[in-house]
């Protein structure tokens, strides 16, 4: 079976070769059906980041999946043709106390592994195994669309903690979200708070291409520039950027919760008015908090967030499907992309 490789820490070692089919072990075996591209990804390949698993020099990338059921052990809940997706992290073996409740998206001692990122192979391959407990079943309806569903976990965590949190009062009853960044995350967050029906904002420096229309046609408003004169009650802030994240933090409504999901590139310094903020956040009880990864619920929370929503929106986030024999193509950045997705089926 043909996977796509890479050497961890090794710039441009990325190659698709042939490796041996995988061993069921009493996992469920997946044919792939399409696999999604991240930022992370694009990481790895440029030797940024990443883990081979222990003994081997490369790791199979990917972590987005899609796959169909081709064997399932007996007494599992999964059968043959199934369409599943894999969940990405596995507890640590200590386990810390987070992983042994199952809340290894919360992992204390960092010794958790990832598919496609940290010393466990991924999903780009043509056929993979899967255990049973960290697989989640898509909805068929979805078919290739499902791909979007470990991106959506990831913002199906931001939502259980963002509503955790807003429980500290009893009156907790937001009306106002913003966003920023317009990419795969932020629009599946901007999707999810026009589910929860709140008014919902997205900031994006993107003035043109498929954006600003997905955000009008979730009934949203999208914002260039500046978020202007915003009290939001929420901020779920996806673009790692420092100007955008202090701009963010600073505009929130009194007791407002901003959920800190993206990552930029470290490096340069942008001075910040501590005591000012503070100032404000103490003053307004402001919760700032980061957030990253998921646990299994959140799977089941974002299938089901995926198969109530509009599929026609879904599929404009899919804006290129690259066969797997033009696997490169795919981890080309081109303008106006938002989620690129190899179709293994192609
Ligand atoms: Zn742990």
């Amino acid at each position: 079976m043909r996977a796509i490789t890479v050497q961890p820490g090794k710039a441009n070692s990325i190659k698709l070769e042939e490796l041996p089919p995988p061993k069921a072990n009493g996992a469920l075996l997946v044919r792939a059906v399409a696999l999604g591209v991240c930022g992370t990804d694009r990481d790895i390949i440029d030797g940024h980041y990443g883990w081979a698993p222990h003994g081997a020099d490369r790791l199979v990338l990917g972590h987005e999946s899609l796959g169909k059921v081709e064997h399932a052990p007996a007494g599992s809940e999964f059968k043959a043709g199934d369409l599943v997706v894999g969940i990405v992290r596995r507890p640590d073996p200590v386990p810390c106390p987070a992983c042994a409740v199952g809340e290894w998206d919360m992992c204390r001692n960092g010794q958790y592994t990832e598919r496609g990122i940290k010393e466990r192979d991924g999903y780009g391959a043509e056929r993979y195994a899967l255990e049973p407990d960290f697989t989640v079943k898509a909805d068929p309806s979805l078919g290739l669309l499902a791909v979007l569903t470990e991106p959506a976990s990831v913002i199906a965590k931001a939502w259980d903690h963002i509503e955790r949190i807003g429980e500290r009062t009893k009156y907790w009853k937001p009306r106002q979200l913003l966003v920023t960044g317009a990419g795969p995350v932020g629009l599946l967050a901007a999707l999810f708070g026009a589910q929860r029906g709140l008014e919902v904002h997205v900031f994006d420096r993107n003035t043109d291409g498929p954006k600003p229309e997905l955000v009008r046609d979730l009934g949203a408003t999208y914002h260039t520039g500046d978020f202007g004169n915003l009290k939001p009650d929420i901020v779920i802030e996806c673009t790692g950027a420092a100007p955008v994240i202090e701009a963010a933090v600073t505009s929130t409504a009194a007791d407002g919760i901003t959920c800190l999901a993206g990552i930029g590139a470290p490096g340069k310094k942008t001075p910040v008015d501590i005591s000012s903020l503070n100032r404000a956040m103490v003053l307004e009880n402001d919760v700032v908090f980061g957030s990253v990864n998921a646990n299994r619920a959140h799977y089941r929370d974002a299938a089901d967030a995926l198969a109530k929503a509009d599929k026609n929106w879904l599929a404009r986030l899919i804006t290129r499907r690259v066969p797997l024999d033009r696997w490169q193509e795919a981890f080309e950045r081109r303008p106006n992309d938002i989620k690129v997705v190899i179709d293994f089926t192609a």
